[in-house]
């Protein structure tokens, strides 16, 4: 697209490859935004709510995932219009900063976006829409702090954050399970979190999955656990303040080059040649013992014979670790990485209070274990469960944990929240509704519908639990207003009470918060694109 100017000096557009491209301005243009914003709205609606349905999508390569994951699902789909990428982006936003209310944030827009293009119709110029849901958002913003309570816990007392975590992974598929991953995903938070500087690294909670046993074997690790097992099984299966050697070269005697030649033609040289092999080898475990390790864990691989003379002199020994776990046990352990066996000293080992082997049931599957590392607090969570071969229970697990340790962690940095199963929404429609009447101009218009988009999140929430959703509404509405309690929500699991603060549902402030501007943003970015250029259908 270029700008150009006619001999009267004034401005026109000239598009490249003109007949190529389609253009849609105006109303039209907004229109077709809103449509496509509210296709990927309408599509994660039904994920929402611990009732929410999951969604089954298949990756070009013939991979499977399941998820309940609002970014997750746009992730995997394949969205080829611009409009819908900017909900997708918009997810991943929520994602990125808040990492739960992912789903919740998009259907939030869907509404906002639905609501606008009503007004449009109605003649009110886009900017209108735009400014009105600006002063709306802010309004509802300051409205969820008023309405959010401090929430009181300490290291010793978790039980409040679980219960967080809890309200997290009720919508998920391993809800079944949520009570223990809850105190899981605390518990490995409250190890790695600085509490007097109320941050929290995630980086330092590694999450670890494999197949088979039960979701219920999922456990927590004070330390790093390794695919591996010790080379031989005669060696000890757990080596307690371990002192360990990490290596990157092995355990064999340097290979003849391709020039030499070595002629063995009688036995006495064969038996040279063994001897010598077993001098290096000999040495070898030597200078390991001799620096003071009391466990081996190499980069390479090592044969039988080796093997067999490292169990023999009483060095237990881990082979085929990988280069990204060396490190990672070098960094956790304080030890460095040591590429030849001549360089090694007492100062270069790693420490670990335990290290040791488990092997589930009856299969041969091994881990290891290494267990109060000398140096780091990282944790490892490692899950459990799944079918035969299919890592999908796995992968949905570790996205549901992400939620609840990213929830976990907004808490500590800011420990306000706000009641869930979309009472904090419609309090704040109530709220927004109420400021409308006191702005004379256009933007009236706009703040009411900010305020009944507010109400699309009780009303998924009411629909996909199987009620009825307006009934639904009107019913807490009136009664948020009548006992002017902000805590009615939507009792979606069928309690009993629609009173959240009984239930025990609630979301950190932060995140909420966040979803209303994330949302407003994107839809007044969207309403403010009033010319579409694309190249045409071909
Ligand atoms: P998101 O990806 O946006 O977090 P979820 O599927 O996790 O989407 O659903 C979150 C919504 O479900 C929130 O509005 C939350 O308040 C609500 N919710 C979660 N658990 C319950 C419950 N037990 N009762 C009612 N609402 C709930
Ligand atoms: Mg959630």
């Amino acid at each position: 697209m270029a700008l150009a100017f006619d001999e009267f000096g004034r401005p026109f557009i000239i598009l490249r490859e003109q007949e190529k491209k389609t253009r849609l301005r105006g109303l039209d243009a907004q229109k077709a935004n809103i449509a496509a914003g509210k296709a990927v709205a309408r599509m994660l609606r039904t994920s929402l709510g611990p009732k929410g349905m999951d969604k089954m999508l298949q990756s070009p390569d013939g991979d499977v995932i399941i998820t309940n994951d609002g970014a997750t699902i746009l992730e995997q789909m394949d969205v080829d219009n611009q409009i819908a990428k900017l909900m997708v982006e918009l997810s991943r936003s929520q994602d990125y900063e808040i990492g739960d209310g992912t789903t919740g944030v998009v259907v939030m827009a869907g509404a906002l976006l639905e609501q606008a293009e009503k007004l449009l119709e109605r003649g009110i110029h886009p900017i209108r829409v735009a400014e009105g849901y600006e002063m709306a958002s802010r309004v509802a913003f300051d409205h969820l702090e008023r309405i959010s309570r401090r929430f009181e816990f300490s290291a010793d007392n978790i039980e409040p954050l679980v219960q967080t975590c809890m309200t997290t992974l009720s919508s998920k598929i391993v809800n079944r399970c949520k009570q223990a991953l809850a105190e899981i995903a605390v518990k490995a938070v409250l190890a790695v979190a600085d509490l007097e500087r109320k941050d929290v690294n995630l980086d330092l909670i590694k999450v670890e999955g494999k197949v088979g046993g039960k979701l219920e074997d999922t456990e927590l690790v004070y330390g790093i656990i390794v695919d591996k097992d010790m080379s031989h099984p005669q060696m000890p299966k757990r080596i307690e303040d371990a002192n360990i050697a990490i290596l990157t070269c092995p355990f064999e005697p340097p290979k003849p080059k391709t020039k030499h030649k070595v002629d063995i033609d009688t036995v006495e040289k064969f038996q040279t040649l063994r001897e010598q092999e077993q001098k290096y080898f000999d040495e070898m475990v030597q200078k390991c013992k001799d620096a003071g390790a009391t466990l081996v864990i190499c980069q390479w691989g090592f044969d039988d014979e080796a093997n067999h003379l490292l169990m023999h002199r009483n060095l237990p020994a881990v082979r085929w670790v990988g280069g990204v776990e060396l490190e990672l046990i070098a960094i956790a352990t304080g030890g460095r990485i040591v590429p030849r066996f001549q360089e090694l000293s007492p100062e270069k080992l790693g420490k670990a209070g335990l290290v040791r082997e488990k092997s589930f049931g009856t299969t041969k599957d091994r881990m290891l274990y290494i267990e109060q590392c000398a140096n780091s607090r990282a944790v490892t969570i490692f899950i459990r469960g799944g079918m035969e071969k299919s890592q999908m229970m796995i992968e949905e697990t570790k996205r549901s944990l992400h939620d609840a340790l990213c929830v976990a962690r907004n808490l500590i940095r800011n420990n306000s929240i706000v009641y869930g199963g979309g009472s904090a929404e419609i309090s704040c429609s109530i709220a927004v509704e109420t400021a409308a009447d006191r702005h004379p101009g256009v933007e009236q218009y706009a703040i009411r519908s900010f305020a009944d988009a507010l109400d699309a999140v009780p009303l998924a929430l009411a629909e996909n639990s199987g009620l009825s959703p307006i009934d639904t509404l009107t019913a807490v509405k009136a009664q948020q207003v009548k006992e002017s309690n902000p805590h009615c929500g939507i009792d979606c699991n069928d309690v009993g009470t629609n009173d959240m603060k009984e239930q025990n549902v609630f979301e950190t402030l932060i995140g909420k918060q966040q979803q209303i501007l994330l949302a407003t943003q994107v839809v007044k970015m969207i309403l403010k694109i009033d010319d579409v250029i694309s190249p045409s259908e071909y």
